[in-house]
């Protein structure tokens, strides 16, 4: 049976990501559309991906810092295949180099062949459900 491709927009989801303790304030930030980066209270280091202690000193003490949302593209992937249900397809994958420093991967919203490296971006937030996605547009 074919489904009709706008109706499964509609009613299928992409499927949602496995979000654990250490990692919950960074999904709930960007419900709230913010992009929110630990900070270590020790050397002042941010990291992401979010995890419980800091990777230069070893320090549990940090605090959340909010991301400016503007950056660069570092590097991207058109995907094409495989396809999962509830996104659309080619999808432009790309990781981006914030202005804070630290590396996010996301979705590009402009069309794959405008996008490139070094290409000035700017975050946007796609809600779905209960959760957000972090995307990302040209500046
Ligand atoms: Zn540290």
């Amino acid at each position: 049976m074919e489904l009709d491709k706008n109706n499964a927009e509609n009613e299928i989801s992409r499927p949602e990501p496995f979000i654990d303790i250490d990692a919950k304030f960074f999904w709930d930030g960007l419900r709230d559309r913010k992009i929110l980066i630990q900070k270590c209270l020790s050397c002042g280091v941010l990291r992401h991906p979010p995890c419980p202690c800091c990777r230069e000193c070893q320090s549990f003490d940090w605090r959340l810092v909010e991301s400016s949302g503007l950056g660069v593209i570092y590097s991207y992937v058109v995907v094409h295949y495989p396809q999962l249900p509830g996104l659309r397809y080619p999808n432009t994958a790309v990781l981006v180099e914030l202005n804070e420093g630290i590396r996010v991967v996301g979705q590009a919203l402009d069309d794959p062949l405008a996008v490139s490296v070094g290409m000035a971006v700017c975050a946007e937030f796609i809600a779905e459900r209960s959760l957000s996605y972090l995307a990302f547009r040209k500046a």
